[in-house]
């Protein structure tokens, strides 16, 4: 039996098995907050929403989702006119939670029309607005808030409690302000004045 258990075909099976459980908890670890952020009714307590902290001291909006679809600015459309896009846009399914970019008070929760379902926050001269969040606010009015703190979760594409709601899909279902389908819409407005959020984050 001993002289079995030393021969090469299993010490190789018991190699494999090992790298099997060590890769596996290897990916768990890594991509823990990808696959668990939007399957939880609260803020997972294991994953550290402050982790993404720019070299200007602001948090990342949206812990787990890097992808930009839209940038702050004038865009080009195929028509001759390009439109000034307020905000930058980050990719992110409905329920994803969403933090506060810096410490701050909250100023607004509610429907703000082509923002929809909007969340606002004042640092000082800084205005920034979450839009086309979800309605069920987790924050209130007056709140204060830190950097890095869970204050919403992204919308949905439709939302049907807005009486008279100018805004619709494709299909005429009415939307979560002007959209096409769920993501976060962060505007930061310094003195009143919005820029480009790329420059804080
Ligand atoms: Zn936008």
């Amino acid at each position: 039996m001993l002289k079995k258990f030393f021969s090469s075909r299993y010490i190789i099976i018991s190699l494999i098995v090992f790298l099997f459980i060590y890769l596996y908890s290897f990916f768990n670890l890594y991509f823990a907050n990808y696959t668990i952020i939007n399957d939880n009714p609260t803020p997972n307590p294991n994953i550290n929403y402050q982790t993404s902290i720019s070299s200007k001291c602001f948090a990342w909006p949206v812990p787990g989702c890097k992808t930009i679809t839209s940038y702050f600015g004038y865009r080009q459309g195929s028509a001759v006119v390009s439109s000034y896009h307020s905000g930058l846009d980050i990719g992110a399914p409905t329920g994803t939670y969403f933090v506060a970019i810096t410490d701050g008070t909250i100023v607004n929760t509610g429907w703000t029309g082509s923002g929809g379902f909007t969340i606002t926050l004042v640092n000082q001269n800084l205005r920034i607005s979450y839009c086309h969040s979800s309605p069920d606010f987790i924050v209130k009015i007056g709140q204060k808030v830190s950097r890095g703190e869970v204050i919403g979760q992204v919308g949905p594409k439709n939302v049907y409690t807005i009486p008279n709601n100018p805004y619709k899909d494709s299909k005429g279902n009415p939307t979560n302000g002007a959209m096409t389908g769920p993501h976060l819409h962060l505007t930061i407005r310094k003195d009143g004045v919005a820029v480009n959020p790329l420059d804080y984050l």
